[in-house]
């Protein structure tokens, strides 16, 4: 799912404490810095908030 990274939903991310990134998901593994079920993280990764194509994985379970 496609979100719009805009100044909105910034805002509300840091109001509500949203967890929404690969690394907040109960299924992302940091000793092999991928995905438990084999998706590409790439565009779901912290590391790329700075750009606004990122988008909302179906399968997120947070921790
Ligand atoms: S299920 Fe989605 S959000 Fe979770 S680690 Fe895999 S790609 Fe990332």
């Amino acid at each position: 799912m496609k979100l719009e990274l805009g100044e909105a939903f910034r805002e509300q991310e840091a109001r509500f404490s949203l967890r929404w990134n690969c690394e907040d998901c109960t299924r992302f593994e940091p000793a092999t810095d991928s995905c438990a079920h084999g998706y590409p993280t790439k565009t779901h990764r912290r590391a790329g908030r700075a750009t606004e194509a990122l988008t909302f994985c179906k399968e997120f379970e947070a921790r």
